[in-house]
């Protein structure tokens, strides 16, 4: 069965990029969410994206042409007709479970069913099916227009055939698979970048160093593109402190248990910017206002 249309539950950050790279790719889409608000965020950010992509000339064909291609829906009567289902809603297993159930009862036998979960084990999400092999994970990263990885994860009763559809998706969207052969928490790419993190959160817990200081040093002396906590901000404080949480309760291993300030800035509201405050502060226009860290690294005579 060739995926020639693909249903995305949630069109959050993610489910709002995904589904554009699988409409840039010449895919239809059908975008869904419970909050017809974020679908029409997502569609405007979707639009906004796809423009700049164009107007670099990146993109052979028009915005109007790609965006024709997505369609908002506010119930799953589409999945129908769709030969893969994303979901990228928020990261709850019961909520996830729940999707899963109701997508698998509309969708066709053979439609693959995948989750964006960060951390999630795509075993425990696919118990909810009647038909666990064609579960899989997609991982995509933040932010998907721009990340060209995608984790292609292997849950407990996951098909093989499963797997090689997952990977020849992700190739067919323009993006490079990352093959993950087991359902561990973290995944890979997480599992090595979350440790980092954590380190560079607790070096600003501890007062040695300012949260400006860590990104451009990463910048100039990592290559990086983006400091960890601006790309922190991106993702938001609250994904990541529910990621590190999922895998501490899989793994019962204190090393994945989320920092002092991590929690504190999550149970303060600050997640990052899509509520103005995170790691820094930001103006009405998604600019760097000013940073939030204790700067005593650089003022106390200690
Ligand atoms: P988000 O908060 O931006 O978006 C989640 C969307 O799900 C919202 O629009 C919300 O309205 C929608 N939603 C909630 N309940 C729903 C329901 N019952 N039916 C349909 N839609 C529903 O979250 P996000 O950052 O896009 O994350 C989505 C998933 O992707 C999570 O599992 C997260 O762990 C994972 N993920 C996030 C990142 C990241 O950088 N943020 C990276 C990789 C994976």
């Amino acid at each position: 069965m060739d995926i020639r249309k693909v249903f995305v539950v949630g069109s959050g950050l993610m489910g709002s990029g995904i589904a554009q790279v699988c409409a840039q790719s010449g895919l239809d889409v059908v975008l869904y969410d419970i909050d017809p608000e974020a679908l029409r965020k997502a569609l405007k950010s979707i639009e906004w994206s796809v423009g700049k992509f164009v107007e670099k000339g990146e993109l052979k064909e028009e915005k109007s042409v790609i965006m024709s291609r997505i369609k908002t829906v506010s119930d799953f009567t589409d999945a129908a007709t769709c030969e893969l289902m994303i979901e990228a809603v928020f990261e709850n297993l019961e909520l996830k479970k729940e999707i899963f159930e109701k997508i698998e009862a509309i969708a066709p036998v053979e439609a693959l069913m995948a989750s964006n979960t960060s951390s999630i084990p795509i075993s425990e999400i696919a118990v909810a099916t009647k038909k666990p092999g064609r579960v899989l994970g997609l991982h995509f990263f933040s932010p998907v227009p721009m990340m060209q990885a995608v984790e292609v994860i292997r849950g407990h009763s996951t098909s093989g055939e499963t797997m090689i559809k997952g990977r020849e998706l992700v190739i067919r969207i323009g993006k490079e698979p990352i093959m993950v052969n087991r359902d561990v928490a973290g995944f890979v790419i997480n599992r090595i970048n979350f440790p980092s993190s954590m380190e560079a959160m607790r070096l600003v817990e501890e007062g040695i160093t300012t949260v400006e200081d860590i990104d451009k040093g990463l910048r100039l002396a990592s290559g990086r593109r983006m400091g960890i906590f601006e790309t922190s901000d991106m993702v938001g404080l609250d994904v990541t402190y529910g990621a590190l949480m999922s895998m501490y309760k899989e793994t019962g291993d204190p090393r994945w248990f989320p920092p002092m300030i991590l929690r504190r800035k999550v149970k303060s509201g600050e997640l990052g910017r899509k509520t103005g405050k995170g790691w820094y502060e930001y103006d009405k226009e998604g600019r760097i206002k000013k940073v939030t860290s204790d700067k005593r690294a650089v003022t106390s005579d200690e």
